[in-house]
């Protein structure tokens, strides 16, 4: 599986991630059994133990829940993929 987004300003960050594109590449079977989880659901956060609302990723320009992310103290952090949720986070 190849994938290609781009991020919101708000998930960028910072300046010199702006019109770069990330790939990654992850097994077939390696999310399988992770939790499902959509835009707003809520994780705990493994850096400040808050909880944080999920965010879609944009891909060309459309929100997209293919990769979405939580923001934690003004940085933006991976936290799932076809809406299975990443090894280590928890839903809160
Ligand atoms: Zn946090």
């Amino acid at each position: 599986m190849k994938i290609s987004v781009s991020f919101t300003k708000k998930q960028r960050g910072r300046k010199d991630l702006n019109e770069k594109k990330y790939y990654m590449a992850i097994g077939n079977d390696e999310l399988q059994d992770k939790p499902v989880v959509h835009e707003g659901d809520k994780i705990i956060c493994p850096h400040c133990r808050k909880i944080h609302p999920l965010e879609c990723a944009l891909q060309n320009g459309v929100k997209t829940e293919i990769m979405m992310f939580y923001s934690c103290r003004k940085k933006s952090y991976l936290a799932a993929i076809e809406n299975k949720l990443l090894g280590g986070l928890k839903k809160g």
